[in-house]
């Protein structure tokens, strides 16, 4: 699946959610943090790697799960969690 990564912590700019089109990204609720932080999510079972939301970031904080930069390969395991 694709992964959002840190530069999402405290942005949380939406323009993602419209282009997804199996609705699978979704934002913390305002006023629940996730571990303490505030960002979208994308639900790794859902997610059919089309690959649209990438371009639509624009903190570029999407990136497909074998391009993940390696400091961020905890966000692998928090997508999921969000949804677990
Ligand atoms: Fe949605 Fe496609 Fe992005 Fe997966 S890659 S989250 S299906 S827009």
């Amino acid at each position: 699946p694709h992964i959002i990564a840190e530069p999402c912590v405290s942005t949380k700019d939406t323009a993602c959610i419209a282009v997804c089109p199996v609705d699978c990204i979704h934002p913390t609720p305002d006023e629940d943090d996730f571990e303490g932080a505030q960002q979208l999510f994308i639900d790794p079972d859902t997610c059919i790697d089309c690959g649209l939301c990438v371009d639509e970031c624009p903190v570029k904080a999407i990136f497909p799960e074998e391009d993940l930069p390696e400091e961020w390969a905890a966000f692998v395991e928090k997508n999921a969690q969000y949804y677990a």
